[in-house]
């Protein structure tokens, strides 16, 4: 169908599992930033959005088919929060910060958390690919990962809110689980597979 895909993101985290989970693909995948894409604007308060807003950029400036993942940690008793806001939920890193953003963003969930006990939440992904700029059929898949906050910080691995996140099932934290077993099990796992399989019915059409 096609045989060169450009990821839509600058985060590196993000990055990683995408191109792992591609790996086995007969695709030539090429990070955004390779092409000198400019960072797209992400206006808008649905995932959805945001990802067709991603996708479609990527794709306009480097006139290939590109694929976008919106994400983000939605807790229950903060109704939904950080969500869109995820990336940037403690305000944009300033250069004189001596925290990176991820350790700002997990320090300001901890704080707004403080006096929770209800600590339900789940990570949410949402995979966009667009075949050209103004694809009328973007492809879209979905996936989530229910999971609870915890009070403290547990493993190094990962990006984001993966020390904070404890998987319900394994009772790991995310910075505690490989790869492997991470892109098997999240959110940004299980939407991958589902495009995965759109992608491969549509090969046969
Ligand atoms: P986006 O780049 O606007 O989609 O924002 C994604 C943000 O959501 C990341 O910067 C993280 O803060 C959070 N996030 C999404 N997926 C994950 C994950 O797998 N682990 C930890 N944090 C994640």
């Amino acid at each position: 169908m096609f045989n060169k895909l450009v990821i839509a993101t600058g985060n590196k985290g993000k990055l990683r599992e995408i191109q792992h989970i591609l790996s086995p693909l007969q695709i030539e995948i090429i990070p955004q930033s390779a092409l000198n894409v400019p960072e797209c604007e992400e206006p808008f308060c649905t995932f959805i959005e945001n990802a067709l807003a991603k996708a479609r950029h990527a794709s306009k400036h480097t006139g290939l088919p590109a694929l976008a993942d919106d994400s983000g940690l939605c807790v229950d008793a903060l109704q939904g929060a950080p969500g869109v806001l995820s990336a940037r939920y403690a305000g944009k890193n300033s250069p004189n910060s001596l925290l990176t953003q991820d350790e700002r963003n997990n320090d300001k969930l901890l704080l707004e958390m403080n006096n929770l006990s209800e600590r339900h939440a789940h990570f949410y992904c949402v995979m966009v690919l667009v075949r050209h700029e103004n694809d009328p059929e973007p492809i879209i898949a979905e996936g989530s990962w229910q999971g609870i906050i915890l009070r403290e910080y547990r493993g190094t691995d990962g990006f984001g809110y993966d020390p904070l996140f404890l998987d319900a099932k394994t009772e790991k934290t995310v910075a505690e689980l490989p790869l492997e077993i991470k892109s098997r099990i999240s959110h940004r796992g299980h939407a991958m597979a589902k495009l995965l399989q759109k992608l491969e019915r549509l090969s046969h059409e």
